[in-house]
């Protein structure tokens, strides 16, 4: 029989993506899921058949009942219906949920012995041990499929853990590389989305450009590969083809290269350890003639090394929290852009003063109880107006 897929979120930027690749794979696809947009949802439905399929949003899912109300996909809703098409014993969820929401289903699909495909970084860098540790027990595998973290695994094909000396994350520096902190100060929302390589969701369009989703990545790494965040390096590579490297023992480094194109890390996650024909184009390393590499700016952009930091101070779930909520704050024209960097930072400290002694192992509670906190910190910050946002803004 054929391997099964669910994918969470199929209506965003990777999940439309990864339903062509079961579609050139012929893959059945057992479960569908998105917040709230019942037409795509429907589309996809008609073409992809699954067993099940739900939507976040009550009424979308009520809307989205009565346009499948011919075929035989049973339709749920809410974080509940998104759990259960989770936990429906697919052979591979792929999960392509955006934000800390995308970290209970992973869990549910853990349990259920499901293998992971993980686009939604923000599991892993809130959830850490939690997902780790489920994984090992379950026996399953957790397989990446951003595009820095498929080529370390790929580059690690074969070889030992513990002859990797360091890894080597690529990032492009998005649409403002080479900007000042104080070029920064005016830049808007319309600047942000203009991402020079990937047409991705607006979040992590934003993230790339404040460089949280380098920060983030870092974590993700650290999690994924069981390395210390200080053998990591970022390093700018403006034309997103060498997707990121692996330094051995021997000084051998090995990248992993490729037109910036997220079909090629999706389908990895969903053939490994086989590869097939993609539909991409071929990397022609003439038409780029050059590859150019720069240090990333810590004065422009302090993402990275708050993200250093919150690993040292076990507060990864602080660092996820404060900067999405401050994503979606800047998103909807209620913050400037450097506030983004100025909050998650703010919340670090006061996470540092008030968590005092270190605990060891989370629990899924304890991680929403820090995640509520950090949320709850950044708004208070900006209604008590302590930056340049505009207070009336805010619900
Ligand atoms: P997107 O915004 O385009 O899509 C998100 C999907 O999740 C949509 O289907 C949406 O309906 C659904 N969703 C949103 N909020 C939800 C919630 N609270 N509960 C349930 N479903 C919800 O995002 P994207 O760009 O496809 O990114 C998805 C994830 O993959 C993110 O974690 C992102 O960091 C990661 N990622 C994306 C890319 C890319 O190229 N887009 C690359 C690497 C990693
Ligand atoms: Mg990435």
């Amino acid at each position: 029989m054929k391997k099964s897929l669910t994918i969470l979120g199929s209506t965003g930027s990777i999940g439309v993506q990864a339903l062509e690749i079961a579609k050139q794979l012929a893959l059945p696809v057992c479960a569908l899921t998105a917040g709230s947009n019942a037409a795509l949802l429907e589309e996809q439905i008609r073409a992809f058949r699954p067993e099940f399929a739900a939507l976040l949003d009550e009424k979308a899912a009520q809307e989205l009942s009565r346009r499948v109300g011919d075929l035989p996909t049973q339709v749920m809703c809410g974080a509940d219906g998104i759990a259960q098409c989770a936990a429906a014993g697919a052979h591979t969820v792929l999960n392509a949920i955006v934000g800390i929401a995308g970290l209970a289903p992973t869990l549910c699909a853990i349990n259920a012995g499901s293998d992971i495909a993980l686009a939604n970084k923000e599991t892993l860098v809130a959830g850490g041990s939690l997902v780790t540790s489920a994984v090992l027990e379950k026996g399953v595998r957790l397989l990446p499929v951003d595009s820095e973290h498929s080529a370390i695994f790929q580059a690690l094909q074969g070889e030992e853990l513990k002859s990797v000396k360091r890894l080597i994350l690529t990032a492009s520096g998005g649409p403002f590389f080479g900007k000042s902190r104080e070029e920064l100060k005016d830049v808007t929302l319309a600047d942000a989305l203009k991402h020079p390589n990937w047409d991705m969701g607006a979040k992590i369009t934003v993230d790339s450009a404040t460089m949280f989703n380098k920060g983030l990545e870092l974590i993700e790494a650290v999690r994924l590969f069981d390395v210390p965040a200080d053998s990591i390096e970022v390093v700018i590579h403006r034309q997103s083809v060498v997707h990121s490297l692996v330094e051995y023992a021997d000084n051998s480094v090995i990248a992993q290269m490729g037109v910036p194109d997220m079909k090629i890390p999706i389908q990895y996650a969903l053939t490994y350890p086989k590869r097939r024909p993609c539909p991409v184009e071929p990397l022609s390393l003439t038409k780029y003639g050059t590859l150019t590499f720069h240090e990333p700016d810590d004065d422009a952009f302090p993402a990275i090394r708050l993200a250093r930091r919150a690993c040292a101070e076990d507060a990864t779930v602080v660092y996820n929290g404060a900067n999405e909520i401050a994503n979606e704050l800047f998103r909807t024209g209620k913050i400037g852009f450097l506030d983004i960097t100025s909050l998650v930072e703010q919340a670090l400290d006061e996470w540092k003063l008030k968590s005092g002694k270190r605990k060891v192992g989370y629990t899924l509670e304890d991680v929403h109880n820090m995640d509520k906190w950090a949320r709850d910190f950044v708004l208070s910050k900006v209604r008590n107006s302590t930056i340049t946002c505009v207070y009336s803004l805010l619900t």
